[in-house]
């Protein structure tokens, strides 16, 4: 037994062309407005990102953007949150290196010898060739954490940050019509709480 049925067709007679979906390539139309409705990376390297190989998608910056576009994906897909502060990140992980070296000297500390006697003669233990490696890389890591100034440079944003505040604060207080006193007592506030995070 067959049925007829082998799904309904849809015929538009082509009238209606199928709304395809994103994301599309979106460069500029050559000689007309709108925009191309390729599908993003179309022909590329990159498919399903940037512009397509009609519009600049296979030029170098069109290849570097479609590029980003498809890593910035990949991590979000990953969930990787993106690094906000590069600054801030390098110091955290400075804070990690010390701390794993530290951790390594503790555990030398705790050896009652540092030589172990084998069949192939004495041996220094592992934990101490662990400590020095650390020591060496945590030594580096530091020298070139003082050459880019990261202490100097997070002030530098910090205060930034502050004089952004706070023009942004003169310009609601005197939005929402507060007297000086008023102004002066909202300000306080704000530095106090500032200071509570
Ligand atoms: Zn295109």
């Amino acid at each position: 037994m067959t049925t007829a049925d082998s799904g309904s067709t849809h015929d538009d007679g082509g009238k209606k062309r199928r709304k395809r979906k994103g994301p599309f390539c979106g460069g500029k139309l050559h000689g007309r407005d709108g925009t191309c409705e390729q599908a993003a990376g179309w022909g590329t390297p990159h498919p399903g990102h940037g512009r397509c190989k009609l519009h600049g998608g296979c030029a170098p910056s069109g290849r570097a953007a479609g590029a980003e576009s498809q890593a910035r994906a990949e991590l979000a897909r990953l969930g990787v949150p993106p690094v906000e502060n590069a600054l801030t990140a390098l110091a955290a992980i400075a804070g990690e290196v010390v701390a794993w070296k530290d951790m390594l000297a503790a555990k030398v500390n705790e050896l009652s010898s540092l030589r172990y006697k084998t069949e192939g003669g004495e041996q220094l233990r592992a934990e101490v060739a662990l400590w020095e490696r650390a020591l060496d890389r945590c030594g580096k890591f530091l020298v070139d954490m003082a050459k880019l100034d990261i202490d100097e440079r997070l002030a530098r944003v910090t205060e930034q940050q502050a004089e952004q505040i706070s023009a942004a604060l003169t310009a609601v207080l005197a939005e929402m019509g507060l007297s000086q006193d008023q102004q002066r007592a909202a300000r306080a506030g704000v530095a106090r709480h500032l200071r509570a995070v």
